[in-house]
């Protein structure tokens, strides 16, 4: 199929999109090879508004796996994304390009608090905004605050960067001969709960009708690539 055509993306990157070869935390190399695709993009033209996720510092579920209480462990898995957003921030501004953290929770002293139509207007400026701490309530995941951004900020597309190529119809990384998708509609992907996103933000873009690109953010290049309408990946959208 032909590519839609986009001119602004939201892109979202899951928290381990910065760990690099370590098991946790932020490697510096790993998040300056991310932002240096986010640079590539920017530099074709795109406007872009980027949400990453905090599983490579804190996830709530995991908080609560051990004994804490569920909410308490949410809102300290919302802050790791602050820090990730920072960090990225950091990556960015260091290459050249202009960017704004805004946060669902507020913390003046490090970045903005979220506010859309300050954020059209960083856009407008050729700034990358950076949506830091999900929805700012727990019980949330980061693909559901990017979905809600990517509809708030009316984004042509939500770019999910994974470490596969596109959607499978069995994980490509345990069956031999899985066979990807170039398109797929929202209903079979959570029908058949294929797991691209978490089932919330799914149902958010698909209500929203806001196609998700699911693409390999770990090769080089491969962001612009896609944007370009090469490249390989599956692009997810409500099916006649
Ligand atoms: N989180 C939350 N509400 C939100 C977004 C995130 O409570 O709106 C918490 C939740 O505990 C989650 C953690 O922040 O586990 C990190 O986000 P996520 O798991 O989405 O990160 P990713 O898997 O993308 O790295």
């Amino acid at each position: 199929m032909t590519r839609p055509s986009f001119k602004r993306i939201l892109l979202k990157l899951s928290g381990e999109a910065l760990m690099g070869p370590g098991q946790f935390g932020i490697d510096p190399d790993t998040v300056a090879g991310m932002a240096a695709e986010v640079k590539a993009a920017k530099d074709q033209g795109f406007e872009i508004c980027l949400v990453i996720g905090g599983g490579n510092i804190f996830r709530g579920m995991a908080g609560a796996a051990k004994g804490m209480d569920r909410a308490q462990a949410d809102y300290m898995g919302m802050l790791a994304t602050v820090m990730n957003a920072l960090a990225v921030q950091n990556a960015l501004e260091q290459m050249g390009v202009e960017t704004r953290v805004q946060s669902a929770i507020k913390m003046d002293q490090v970045c903005e608090p979220v506010i859309r139509r300050r954020a059209e207007r960083h856009l407008a400026k050729g700034r990358v905004v950076i949506f830091a701490a999900g929805v700012g309530s727990p019980y949330f995941t980061t693909d559901t605050g990017a979905a809600l951004r990517a509809a708030e900020m009316k984004c042509d597309a939500l770019f999910k960067g994974t470490s596969v190529d596109g959607v499978y119809d069995a994980d490509p990384k345990k069956v031999s001969g899985a066979t990807r998708y170039d398109s797929i509609g929202f209903d079979r992907v959570l029908a058949e709960d294929l797991k691209i996103m978490d089932a919330a933000a799914v149902a958010l873009c698909r209500d929203n009708n806001i196609p998700i690109v699911v693409f390999n953010i770990r090769q080089a290049g491969n962001l612009a690539e896609v944007l370009a309408g090469k490249g390989t990946a599956t692009v997810v959208l409500n099916k006649e």
